[in-house]
């Protein structure tokens, strides 16, 4: 959730970020997975932290007419099995460790996911909302100016993340073209018109909805029968809601930077769709659904929360409110540890952001794939092999799960870390 919202209502605790910040919550689960591998403490740091860090400076004119230094990073976390892979995000909260937690979630969920790439992530730390279309060009353009000689479709391809869309993405490709002739798989989640992926941009929440539907057969739950609510309405949490309200599942809250609704009678996805995104306007004034309190928002009961909003809004001051059975995080590192303990406690069967968010990067394989072949396939059959990836990690990560007690996201870190290192071990970078 945007800043502003949250020091409104710091008054409320259940509403604002965690105090402990994502790096800290990942190396925590890298740690501990690391610990109970048994692996050697001498290369411990070389994964605990990124191989590469690149800071530059975007200083640059906007329509106020004053110079404004935006700070840019691409962060290259470890490349052992494929090209550093992961998006670019554009938000004022952007910083360098939220950065480096960001991009060591991506070696370990490309690893996870099986496809044949490296952890990175990037950002600037520029609040997109009121800029206008030419300063994001300026902005998006001068970061790859500074990050070009680094990137490529064999050394890192970004993809989009917050704040970052298919549109800044073909800004990115094209500015890269510049020095180096047209290179489509420099980048991921291009247009379709520029060869782009069919399926690329709804993938993230196909994903996550695709893993609900292999928790719900766990656990004997009817995805036509489930009521869930959404934290985020961006492109991964509207895509959420489509898709399940497809599946004849019913939406009863939904909340965003702005406040938070909810209907017992269920919120139309399209509907809501139409009015943010097509409309432009503000969730809380979607005249279907009652506007509640941001943090009455967490105690609406429902079957499954999907956050798909930033990291660290679960933390321990809402997780003990919480009233839903499953919880599928569609956010990367939305919940601090202590939360995860809580949900454990109580009995909710949580998919973690590890193999629950990966549609994303998986369609994007499928779209440097194409890329590479200047080839492309059907919207159906991107979405089967999709379906095909995750429900194979969902396997693979649920049986681990259960052969040895553990939660899934200790599963996940564990299936994650052991690839990389027999990657890096194989390469012969240690013994
Ligand atoms: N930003 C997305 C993520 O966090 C997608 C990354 C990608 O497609 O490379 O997984």
């Amino acid at each position: 959730m945007a800043t502003e919202a949250l020091k409104e209502s710091d008054s409320d605790p259940r509403v604002r970020r965690a105090r402990v910040s994502e790096l800290e919550v990942v190396r925590h689960h890298f740690d501990r997975a690391w610990d109970s591998l048994g692996l050697k403490e001498d290369a411990r740091q070389i994964f605990w932290e990124p191989y590469r860090e690149i800071s530059v400076q975007i200083p640059i004119k906007l329509s106020d007419g004053e110079m404004h230094v935006f700070h840019g990073f691409r962060i290259q976390h470890n490349g052992a099995r494929g090209p550093y892979k992961g998006g670019m995000r554009f938000h004022p909260e952007v910083d360098v460790d939220e950065v480096r937690a960001l991009a060591s979630m991506m070696t370990w969920k490309t690893a996870v996911a099986g496809i044949p790439f490296g952890g990175a992530k990037g950002g600037v730390n520029v609040d997109t909302r009121g800029l206008k279309e030419h300063e994001l060009e300026g902005i998006a353009r001068a970061l790859m100016d500074k990050i070009a000689k680094l990137v490529g479709p064999n050394r890192d391809i970004p993809a989009p993340d917050i704040g970052t869309n298919a549109q800044t993405m073909a800004w990115l490709m094209d500015e890269f073209g510049k020095l180096n002739g047209h290179t489509p798989a420099v980048v991921t989640g291009k247009p379709i018109s520029l060869e782009g992926s069919y399926g690329r941009e709804a993938a993230t929440g196909r994903g996550c909805v695709v893993m609900f539907e292999e928790a719900a057969q766990k656990l004997g739950m009817d995805p036509a029968e489930t009521t869930f609510m959404v934290q985020g309405f961006g492109n991964v949490g509207s895509w959420i809601a489509r898709i399940m309200q497809g599946l004849g599942a019913k939406m009863v809250a939904v909340a965003d930077q702005d406040g938070a609704i909810r209907s017992e009678a269920g919120i139309d996805a399209d509907r809501l769709v139409e009015h943010v995104h097509v409309h432009g306007g503000k969730l809380t004034e979607f005249s279907e659904a009652e506007e509640i309190d941001g943090g009455d928002f967490y105690e609406v009961p429902c079957d499954v929360f999907f956050p798909a909003a930033l990291g660290g809004m679960v933390h321990e001051d809402n997780a003990c409110v919480f009233n839903f059975k499953v919880m599928v995080e569609g956010a990367n590192n939305p919940t601090t540890f202590a939360a995860d303990q809580i949900l454990a406690d109580n009995g909710v069967y949580v998919v973690p952001d590890l193999i629950a968010n990966a549609g994303g990067v998986v369609v994007s394989y499928f779209e440097w794939v194409q890329n590479l072949q200047h080839f492309r396939w059907e919207e159906d059959a991107v979405n089967d092999m999709l379906r095909g990836v995750m429900t194979r990690t969902f396997g693979e990560v649920s049986a681990r799960a259960e052969k040895d007690g553990k939660s899934l996201r200790e599963a996940a870190f564990e299936i994650g870390i052991d690839r990389v290192v027999e990657a890096s071990r194989t390469r012969g970078y240690f013994s």
